[in-house]
């Protein structure tokens, strides 16, 4: 796609420091660097995020994800490390070609924030969404 940010990367329109490449996936870092490593891989194959790749396009991606982070935990010595998908905005997606996201941790107080807020356990509530989420 001509205006997306990330297709112009893969096209060598414009730098990054890439960290791995072959012919379906490149890794890159992330220009923001959330935590030391984070790194970006994208699909070359322009997709607007995950929810809208199909099973064959997906497993390509994913089949990738380990052997990098596995490379980047080894480059930046981690704890830990946090692999997201940002899908649209209200999740936090500003750019719209499919990434995942891999942060390296590094303790409490590095700088990638995630609160999971917990509630108490709605057994009949949570059989009831599954349900829905099963038939739909
Ligand atoms: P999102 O917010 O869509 O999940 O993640 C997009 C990420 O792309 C952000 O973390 C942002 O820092 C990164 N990013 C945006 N523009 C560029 C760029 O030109 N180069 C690189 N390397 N990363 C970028
Ligand atoms: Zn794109």
């Amino acid at each position: 796609m001509s205006d997306c940010i990330f297709c112009k990367i893969l096209a060598g329109e414009i730098p990054a420091s890439k960290v791995y490449e072959d012919d379906q996936a490149l890794a890159f870092l992330d220009i923001s660097q959330v935590t030391p490593g984070h790194t970006l891989v994208v699909p070359k194959k322009h997709h607007r995020n995950l929810l809208e790749m199909d099973a064959t396009s997906a497993s390509q991606l994913f089949a990738k994800i380990p052997a990098i982070a596995q490379k980047v935990m080894k480059a930046t010595k981690a704890d830990g490390m946090n692999i997201i998908a940002n899908c649209e905005e209200i999740a936090g997606q500003t750019v719209f070609h499919t990434h995942v996201h891999l942060v390296p941790r590094y303790g409490t107080d590095d700088d990638l924030k995630i609160d999971f807020v917990a509630h108490e356990p709605d057994f009949d509530k949570l059989a009831q969404v599954a349900e829905t989420i099963k038939n739909a």
